[in-house]
């Protein structure tokens, strides 16, 4: 049972960790290149914006790997209580407890 939506769930996590797998080795070159060669200040100031964003990336990381675990034992929790649709993946990862899709939670 739900194997069809398990599959289509686990490839849209998949490519989410890709990218956010991309940004992260992105990053941490881009701060390898620029940091020798750039003034103090302009280090730090790139330091800390590319750090905030950093950690948003891996506080998103740390999501997408919690739920490519949770879709394998309960993939229910990813489908809307109301109308079976699969929950938008942004959705959760702003609400990890959202029950309801987008549509079924506005037209209440
Ligand atoms: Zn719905």
């Amino acid at each position: 049972m739900y194997e069809k939506e398990r599959s289509i769930i686990k490839t849209k996590l998949k490519q989410e960790l890709l990218k956010v797998n991309a940004y992260i080795s992105d990053v941490e070159s881009y701060t390898a290149i620029t940091a020798p060669e750039s003034p103090l200040g302009i280090i730090l100031s790139k330091q800390k914006e590319s750090d905030i964003q950093l950690q948003r990336t891996y506080a998103r990381k740390r999501k997408i790997m919690n739920f490519l675990d949770r879709v394998v034992d309960d993939v229910q929790s990813f489908l809307c209580t109301n109308c079976g649709a699969i929950i938008d993946l942004e959705r959760l990862f702003l609400m990890p407890k959202a029950s309801l899709c987008e549509t079924c939670a506005s037209s209440k």
